[in-house]
């Protein structure tokens, strides 16, 4: 199923939408604002997002913006959702990184054609898969999926960028204020003990392929990914 995610703080557009989408390929994600927003995303990652121009806390223009800003978000395509028709209005969004632009009222049908549209113009653009691979241990940076032994594994979004970061740069210590810069980002305060329950919730997941001695613990220094096999 492909998976939209619909960022409306107007309950009876959400509720057309998702009646619309009853009997389709797509399942849906709701979110009413912009927390609302970041809270869905850290569970699940849609295949494309719907933005209203005007929310309660943000505006759609600057959440564009920051999702293509964001390594984990810019591949997805986003179509803005509003009652403005300047064209004014239509270029400031496509600027903001938008993919596509529909002027509210719309009908559902007509909504469904454009996603269709974008869905197909976006992955025709996407370049070749690159891959991080170390053993049986493959991370596709352009799906952000990991396997092991060629199979899929659910893995959270932090988790995800830690063994990513740590599989660009093996053999490398980083501190856990390193970790948090490059994980979190900068301006996000967080406790550093946060960066030990992620890299123990993924030694978790590595761990029933015996990949969880790659994560070393290095005292008093931080954390590396060895690439050394293990005897
Ligand atoms: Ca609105």
């Amino acid at each position: 199923m492909t998976c939209l995610l619909i960022v409306e703080d107007e309950k009876p557009i959400r509720d057309m939408f998702r009646f619309a989408l009853l009997r389709t390929e797509f399942s849906l994600l709701e979110a009413e604002d912009a927390q609302s927003l970041w809270t869905v995303l850290d569970q699940q990652q849609p295949d494309l997002i719907l933005m209203d121009w005007m929310l309660p806390d943000s505006s759609g223009i600057e959440l564009t913006q920051r999702l293509k800003q964001d390594e984990q978000f810019a591949k997805i395509p986003i179509i803005m959702l509003t009652a403005r028709s300047e064209e004014k209005d239509k270029i400031q969004g496509l600027n903001a990184g938008a993919d596509d632009y529909v002027v509210k009222p719309f009908s559902p049908l007509e909504l469904l054609a454009r996603i269709k549209a974008v869905l197909r113009r976006t992955s025709q653009q996407n370049t070749p898969q690159i891959e991080l691979i170390y053993e049986q241990l493959v991370i596709n940076v352009e799906s952000h999926q990991l396997h092991i032994n060629e199979k899929k594994i659910d893995i959270g979004p932090k988790e995800y960028r830690l063994l990513k970061h740590f599989m660009e740069n093996p053999n490398r210590v980083f501190s856990r204020s390193q970790l948090m810069d490059r994980i979190w980002g900068r301006n996000t305060y967080v406790e550093e003990r946060t960066v030990d329950v992620h890299i123990r919730r993924l030694r978790k997941l590595l761990s029933p392929y015996d990949y969880q001695q790659q994560i070393q613990t290095v005292r008093g220094a931080g954390y590396l990914f060895s690439n050394k096999s293990q005897q």
